[in-house]
């Protein structure tokens, strides 16, 4: 990434910002910049050679004024207890923004899976869930999957809780596989959300997507539904890129294809008659899109500078640095915010939980139905605070209409003890 700035000022410093519009207690502010509590531990597992490893493990609870925590769980090795807690709060905003009644929290295990077996991820895995599990709670704290997790882990995380409390419990969490009480939709959400935040802001500014010309940083789950969805809606998606490196051809890729060769070699790198260009070059692409879906800080104020897309959606969570922000507004490039672009994921997780809580299963087209007007919903908020208090750029105008319904709901609830 270009840029080390600490995600957890970054994160304090968008609530700052969207407060100074907001006339509340000083008091409230610092207590919803900061997380309620966090769990810090250390599980030792045993690996295939019957060696011994610690690896560090986190869980931050954000705040809970509006439901249960919610927030998947990353495996990196970059994972850190302030990039968890910034995590966290995103996701707490993220909720309110499109009104789903859950707080924010977010987990993560400091290792690179890849250097694992798939019984070495099991077994941590499992050792992090008995150690969530006095925690977490269908009406507690409700995680997902995140970078370099998916539908596996969250299987094993809800066996080890339902073993554990001799209980059924799907609601525990979310993500999971179909079988396993997951969600039609929930996979393609985080993809399909980020598609129509950026579907909506076209329309917004007047901008065709048929024929756009679309770059996308990170090619896992959430970049690449993306890019398809896209395609979908006529776009022409010019490059791509994941931590191997990028790929560019001005004439077009078939997103599916490049998926095929990223499942075959692990890498979009030496895809088709393609130019390989570094994740530098894609992020600063002449393109009408740019969809950064990897990991935070990707563009600091400096690259900023030479970013030419015309609009960003951000499939990734803390994508811009706040510098980042200020340029890009300076420079009337439009950016559709993490916490409503890449909300689709924790909605359907939203849906994925009524689901299991009504023991009952919705068809993929409901799902779909119902996200897409959660998202129409949310994005006319926006819009409407965007407008109403005349601020410098949409990621202000998403706090201040998460910010003022978190607040509502503390206040409501009082401060006790
Ligand atoms: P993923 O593990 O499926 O994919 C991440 C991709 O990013 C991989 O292709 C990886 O190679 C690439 N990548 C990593 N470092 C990179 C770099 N420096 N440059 C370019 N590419 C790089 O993860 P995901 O679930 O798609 O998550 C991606 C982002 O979307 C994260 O910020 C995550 O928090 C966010 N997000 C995901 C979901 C979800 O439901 N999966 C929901 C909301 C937000």
């Amino acid at each position: 990434m270009s840029n080390d700035a600490n995600p957890f000022e970054s994160l304090q410093e968008q609530i700052g910002d969207a407060a100074a519009h907001l006339d509340v207690d000083e008091g409230v502010i610092e207590r919803l910049q900061n997380p309620e509590r966090i769990l810090e531990t250390n599980l030792t597992v045993e690996l295939d050679d019957g060696s011994l490893e610690t690896v560090r493990a986190y869980r931050s609870q954000f705040n809970g004024d509006r439901g249960p925590y919610k927030g998947g769980i990353r495996y990196h090795p970059g994972v850190t207890r302030d990039e968890v807690k910034a995590l966290s709060g995103w996701m707490a905003y993220k909720c309110a923004i499109v009104d789903i009644p859950y707080g924010g929290g977010k987990g993560g295990i400091s290792i690179d899976p890849a250097q694992y077996s798939e019984t070495e991820l099991e077994r941590i895995t499992r050792a992090f869930a008995t150690e969530l599990r006095p925690i977490i709670g269908e009406d507690r704290d409700i995680p997902a999957p995140d970078v370099n997790t998916g539908q596996r882990e969250m299987n094993w995380i809800k066996d080890t809780y339902e073993t554990l409390e001799n209980t059924t419990a799907p609601g525990v969490i979310t993500g999971k596989a179909i079988d396993s009480g997951g969600s039609e939709g929930r996979v393609e959400a985080t993809g399909r959300s980020t598609m129509l935040a950026a579907r909506d802001i076209f329309d917004w500014i007047g901008k065709e997507m048929v024929g756009a010309s679309v770059a996308v940083q990170g090619y896992g789950n959430a970049g690449w539904i993306t890019a398809d969805l896209l395609e979908d809606l006529g776009a022409t998606v010019v490059a791509v890129s994941d931590s191997s490196g990028g790929i560019h051809d001005p004439r077009g890729l078939d997103a599916k294809d490049v998926k095929e060769h990223k499942n075959d070699t692990g890498s979009v790198v030496g895809y088709g008659e393609t130019t390989e260009i570094t994740n530098e070059d894609l992020l600063t692409l002449d393109v009408d899109l740019l969809v950064p879906a990897a990991l935070e800080n990707a563009i600091d104020a400096e690259l900023a500078e030479d970013v030419q897309a015309d609009v960003i959606s951000e499939a990734a969570n803390g994508p811009l640095t706040p510098g980042a922000d200020e340029v890009l507004a300076d420079r009337d490039v439009w950016v559709v915010p993490d916490i409503l672009a890449n909300a689709g994921g924790v909605t359907v997780s939203y849906f994925e939980w009524v689901q299991n809580r009504q023991r009952f299963s919705w068809s993929e087209r409901k799902v779909n139905e119902e996200l897409e007007q959660v998202m129409s919903d949310a994005f006319d908020a926006l819009i409407d605070a965007y407008e109403e208090h005349d601020l410098p750029n949409l990621r202000t105008a998403a706090y201040v209409v998460a910010l003022k319904r978190v607040v509502d709901a503390y206040e409501q609830a009082g401060n006790w003890p």
